[in-house]
């Protein structure tokens, strides 16, 4: 056990790296922790709904300004314990100094909680803004994968970006500093959202060429309304794919055709991405369950027989 911390126990809970490295593509859902009472109705509704889908795992987000950090670790772990959910926390560095992320990573480990995702964050207040890290805090990723893995048992991912990080200098030198996270210990990478097949294969294909085979899972979601367009590029600071933004345009006085488009799009995406062999889908939900579910019964359920 390294640094004081109850290590995760062998055998407690799965690995998601392994799980993805098993050879069946993995589905699985991400969460964010919710704010108001009502929000916590939905979330919990939502994964209701979506349980009996039996995901490979799910996702909890960690709040970059420090409002739903608590409610993060809770939230993991009354998933752990009262679903049948395997739950992975994601954790960040933003304002903590290495004693108070190696504090949450032991509450994680207490509460049995074995996968983690190990991303920097963004500035509190102004996520364009300068990054400042905490004085005794870490800079990058790949110092929180180190202290995560030195902490314990746990299997950790990292955050991958086929448009490149907003702020990288190019794609190269995005490239260069993924794999180091990878090499640092992640098992595996879940991407920002991605709409176009063809940019998350780019970067699946720039990885492997610098010789790394460290999985990468796509994030998937469904566009229901055109504000989840917008939404999308505020979230990842990359520009929604013009020719799909074209054919919302077209319909965008008619709801019900807007979702009905955002759902045909999400299957045709993830069709193909299961079929250039991908290790997993990573559905980004928004806390709702419907068109999820939707997506799920069309591509995965099929491949799950
Ligand atoms: P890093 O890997 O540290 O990279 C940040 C920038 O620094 C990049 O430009 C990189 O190229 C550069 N860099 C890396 N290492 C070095 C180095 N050694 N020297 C110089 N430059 C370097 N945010 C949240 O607040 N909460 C969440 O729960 C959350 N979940 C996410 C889940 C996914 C799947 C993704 C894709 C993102 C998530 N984010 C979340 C957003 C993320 O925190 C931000 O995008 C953040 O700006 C970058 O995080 P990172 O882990 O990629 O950082």
């Amino acid at each position: 056990m390294a640094l004081g911390l109850p290590s995760v126990l062998p055998g407690s809970q799965p690995s998601i790296g392994e799980l993805i490295r098993a050879g069946q593509p993995t589905f699985s859902f991400e969460f964010f922790p919710p704010k108001t009472p009502a929000g916590e109705q939905l979330l919990w509704q939502a994964i209701r709904e979506l349980e009996p889908l039996r995901p490979s795992f799910v996702s909890i987000t960690y709040g970059a300004g420090g409002t739903t950090r608590d409610t993060t670790v809770d939230l993991t772990e009354r998933i752990a314990t009262e679903t049948t959910l395997l739950p992975m926390a994601h954790l960040t560095a933003v304002d903590h100094s290495v004693a108070e992320l190696r504090n949450v990573i032991g509450r994680l480990a207490g509460a049995g909680v074995r996968n983690v995702l190990a991303v920097r964050g963004d500035p509190p207040g102004d996520p364009t803004g300068e990054w400042v890290a905490h004085p005794q805090g870490v800079h990058y990723a790949e110092d929180l994968v180190r202290l995560v893995r030195e902490s314990g048992d746990f299997s950790v991912g990292v955050a991958a970006f086929p448009y490149k990080h907003p702020r990288s200098p190019d794609i190269a030198t995005d490239t260069r500093y993924f794999i180091r996270k990878c090499r640092a210990g992640a098992d595996f990478a879940i991407t920002q959202m991605v709409f176009d097949a063809d940019d998350y294969l780019r970067l699946r294909d720039r990885v492997a060429a610098a010789g790394c085979d460290t999985p990468i899972l796509p994030g998937v979601m469904p566009v229901t309304k055109l504000a989840t367009i917008e939404r999308s590029e505020q979230l990842s600071g990359a520009p929604f794919p013009p020719a799909l933004a074209a054919q919302f345009a077209q319909v965008a006085d008619d709801a019900d055709a807007v979702r009905r488009l955002g759902i045909d799009q999400a299957n045709q995406l993830c069709q193909r991405l299961i079929d250039e062999g991908v290790p997993g889908l990573h559905f980004i939900t928004m806390n709702r369950s419907t068109a999820t579910r939707e997506v799920w019964l069309n591509v995965a359920a099929g491949t799950r027989a």
